[in-house]
């Protein structure tokens, strides 16, 4: 008997989707079951297809086919990459609304099918669509998951590993807020190895400074808008990205991760899902951290939590 099952469903089998998709059968060993769900069916039939015949190349074996809302009963994790893309002419409110739907054609199914795991929600606006997702489901908020500022907070260690010349497995730092405009690295919480790096600029002995940190952290910020511009969509890195919040997940790793979480008076927010690090495990959100943040940090914090507030607001569901 195999106790050690470990599946996920995939709903939305886009460029995202199947990133995540590609970059789980390519690290092996992560889950035995993946299911592939689009209202497109024929594209995920193909993708099933297209990936399986490269699992004789893969490091482990799975199970990969197309499915339905049915084979989410016993799932493990349901990630959604589902979505709609922005009309012309369209306010980024509308393409909200729009979203939504989208999103109670997907989580009520679900639901109904009697899952019982942890939804990880990847679809913009990461930190409102995670929200609806717990509105809707009615799960535990440990349980429902974003993406939120994890590839945001990957793209900051590459950048400042660069600067100093440092592996970035070595820098500790993170993106924190709104995965979006009013997302900010607090400059007091970064450290190479155990060194805090605000004692590093401030030493005159080296060429290290502020206005370098300003810029890395500008460039995290616009970097998808970047990419969009280059190639019309980002979707490898975050594909890496949900690899890795599955990967704590499924093996239980406690490890810190910065997902979107419900606030309940951290960071002196509640209700709002947002950018945080958190202590992820078999049960989702093990607890979120609160940093100890500068009064400048925590004004930051408390308007990217406003912004989010709002839009949510502004929704009808
Ligand atoms: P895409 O258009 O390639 O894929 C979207 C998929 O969703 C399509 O296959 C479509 O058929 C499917 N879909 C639409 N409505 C559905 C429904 N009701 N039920 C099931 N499936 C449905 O888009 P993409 O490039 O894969 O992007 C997907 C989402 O990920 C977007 O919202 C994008 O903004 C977001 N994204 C998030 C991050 C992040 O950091 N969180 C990064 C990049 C992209």
């Amino acid at each position: 008997m195999n106790n050690d099952r470990r599946k996920v469903v995939l709903i939305g089998t886009g460029m995202v989707g199947m990133s995540f998709a590609y970059a789980l059968v390519n690290q092996g060993g992560i889950c035995n079951e993946l299911v592939l769900v689009d209202v497109n069916k024929d594209k995920a039939m193909g993708e099933a297809m297209d990936l399986n015949h490269g699992l004789a190349f893969a490091k482990s074996n799975m199970k990969i086919y197309a499915g339905d809302y049915h084979d989410c009963k016993d799932a493990d994790i349901i990630v959604i990459a589902a979505g709609v893309a922005q009309k012309e002419g369209e306010t980024r409110l509308d393409l909200l609304q729009r979203n939504t739907e989208v999103f109670r054609s997907i989580i009520t199914p679900v639901v109904k099918s009697g899952f019982d795991g942890i939804f990880l929600v990847a679809t913009n606006p990461v930190d409102i669509m995670t929200r609806v997702t717990y509105e809707l489901s009615r799960f535990g908020a440990s349980r429902v998951i974003g993406t939120g500022t994890s590839l945001d907070t990957a793209r900051l260690r590459y950048l400042l590993g660069d600067y100093f010349t440092v592996d970035p497995k070595n820098i500790h730092a993170y993106v924190i807020g709104e995965h979006g405009d009013s997302e900010f690295v607090p400059l007091s919480q970064v450290m190479l190895a155990t060194k805090q790096v605000s004692e590093i600029l401030a030493d005159d002995r080296n060429d290290y400074n502020t206005e370098d940190m300003e810029r890395i952290e500008e460039q995290v910020r616009t970097a998808a808008y970047k990419i969009i511009e280059a190639k019309r969509a980002t979707y490898y890195g975050i594909g890496m990205a949900i690899t890795r919040i599955v990967k704590a997940i499924l093996g239980d790793e406690n490890s810190v991760l910065t997902v979107s979480a419900k606030l309940r008076g951290e960071y002196d927010s509640k209700g709002v899902f947002i950018g945080v690090p958190c202590i992820i495990g078999r049960n989702g959100v093990k607890e979120v951290l609160e940093l100890s943040l500068t009064e400048e940090e925590k004004e930051k914090f408390r308007s990217s939590a406003a912004i989010l507030d709002e839009s949510f607001e502004g929704l009808k569901l």
